[in-house]
């Protein structure tokens, strides 16, 4: 079924659902686009219709082989859409959940593709502020690279700033997945380019391991990880790549590589990793013995409690949003941080939150290990203490951020760089 949008373009047909709309394959007078009609209770919103034509030549302007070209903003009536460059092949996130892991060459090669893409958005005095494996797309049409990856490009700039606003947030039902967010925002700082690199640091780990390195478990345990506990090793992993990441990891901002230099030393170490294999690493949630959370979880074993039990063998936790208030169902598995909603007092109160693991010392997680369950009540008790804690933690720590996210100051890591709110047309 066809639908006009605007004057110019028809939507043709669905291509995939995200956390800020749909995404149709469309035409337009130059011919197929993609059309991401954003959701209905965002474009009725005047305050975010006024800040998107706004933002309008900020997010127009960004031209690189590694970032989705935007071609177009409509506001037509009630349709308020984003007119994109076609990728004609899929996501990182799908190929992840085909593959699990990737060879580190495919890996690099695609990490390298995206730093080149931010190298650029920085440059122009933008953050794209949800890097993350649903906005990677994989083009296959484009010619094979290195480990046989398709070019990857970077999409949504703008959209995470644009739909963030503490308001919005506040309405929002669910809490998405803080695997990919920076120590600072937690903190309340605001998102400087230096954000951009570390998720895209934690997007090559999880490419390469199968899982991200602070994922996993309560929500507000993740974001703990994030401000408190040390990168588990990925054993077999190149010493090279791991201290890049490692560097792109750092706690502070200011130690990360920038963009660029991400982009050119991991292009660097691109030929000595040709033909090697995928990383072997042991699945969260394997075939640990479920009573080991009971005399205490191993070290750094992940934190999976949030999920139902899985029969061994089973795939790993699945990612993407988390329900805030248990029972509640997800609007859509690709949530993310940008719809984060701070609990009220009642659900703070009610123990909403009762499998929140145990926090574990830093320095304690190793990678690969299993994920476990336990039915003690006298466990269950303390968690759910401790999970009100963590709940608590990241109450302060977003309405920190949340005052601070209306600020577009730029600069930081990278001085100069800021978000396209910032820009003006
Ligand atoms: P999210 O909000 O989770 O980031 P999106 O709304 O950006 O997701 O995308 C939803 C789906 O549409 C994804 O599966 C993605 O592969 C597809 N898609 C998004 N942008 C494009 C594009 N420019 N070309 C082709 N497919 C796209």
């Amino acid at each position: 079924m066809a639908r006009k949008i605007g004057s110019r373009y028809t939507a043709h047909q669905i291509l995939g659902r995200g956390s800020a709309g749909t995404v149709w394959l469309g035409e337009g007078p130059e011919g197929a686009v993609a059309i991401k009609l954003l959701r209905e209770d965002l474009a009725s919103d005047q305050e975010l219709v006024g800040r998107f034509v706004q933002e309008r030549a900020a997010l127009l302007s960004l031209e690189h082989p590694h970032v989705v070209g935007v071609r177009d903003l409509v506001v037509d009536g009630a349709d308020l859409a984003l007119v994109m460059d076609l990728v004609r092949g899929t996501d990182l996130r799908t190929r992840l959940e085909r593959e699990r892991r990737l060879a580190p060459e495919a890996a690099v090669a695609i990490a390298a593709d995206v730093a080149d893409g931010l190298a650029a958005a920085h440059a122009a005095r933008i953050v794209h502020r949800d890097v993350k494996p649903e906005n990677v797309l994989l083009d296959m049409q484009g010619p094979l690279g290195p480990g046989g990856a398709h070019p990857a490009l970077l999409t949504d700039f703008g959209i995470a700033r644009l739909v963030d606003s503490p308001r919005r947030t506040r309405a929002t039902k669910v809490i998405g997945t803080p695997d990919y967010l920076a120590p600072e925002i937690i903190e309340g700082l605001p998102p400087r380019a230096s954000v951009d690199v570390y998720a895209l640091a934690t997007v090559l780990y999880e490419m390469l391991a199968g899982f991200t390195p602070f994922g996993g478990g309560h929500p507000g345990a993740v974001l703990r990880r994030h401000v408190t506990e040390s990168v588990a090793p990925l054993p077999g992993i190149p010493d090279e790549l791991w201290q890049l990441l490692i560097q792109c990891l750092a706690k502070a901002p200011a130690s990360r590589l920038r963009a660029p230099e991400l982009a050119a030393r991991l292009r660097e170490i691109l030929p000595g990793l040709a033909g090697m294999p995928p990383l072997d690493i042991d699945e969260p949630g394997g075939d640990q013995p479920e009573d080991e959370a009971e005399g205490g979880a191993p070290a750094g074993s992940r934190d999976d409690s949030r999920y139902p039990a899985a029969a061994p063998g089973e795939a790993g936790p699945p990612r993407g949003a988390v329900p805030l208030v248990q029972g509640s169902a997800p609007d859509s598995n690709r949530e993310t941080h940008t719809s984060m909603r701070v609990p009220g007092p009642d659900e703070l109160a009610g123990g909403a939150h009762g499998t929140a693991r145990a926090p574990r010392a830093a320095g304690e997680r190793r990678a690969g290990s299993a994920r476990h369950r336990s039915s003690a009540e006298a466990v269950r008790r303390r968690r759910l203490k401790l999970g009100m804690a963590a709940v608590l933690v990241v109450v302060a720590a977003l309405g920190g951020w949340l005052a601070s996210s209306g600020g577009d100051e730029p600069g930081g890591a990278t001085p100069g760089v800021h978000q396209p709110g910032g820009s003006t047309p």
